[in-house]
């Protein structure tokens, strides 16, 4: 276990009943079902959109 906080993709906090999925390598927290499924329909778009908050390359490896 690291000691990172772990954060949603939108840098908020995470939600009792984790939404999450494994992209590159990393694992991505969402704030919920339709906040993965945006990211399902379009990665690379979400993540260059203002919903993502992160930094990707920070994010915890899977
Ligand atoms: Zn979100």
């Amino acid at each position: 276990m690291n000691s990172k906080e772990l954060k949603t993709c939108c840098g908020g906090e995470l939600p009792a009943k984790k939404v999450s999925t494994v992209y590159k390598n990393k694992k991505l927290y969402f704030c919920d079902t339709p906040c993965l499924d945006l990211f399902n329909k379009d990665p690379e778009r979400f993540l260059g959109s203002t919903h993502f908050r992160l930094n990707f390359e920070q994010l915890e490896d899977a």
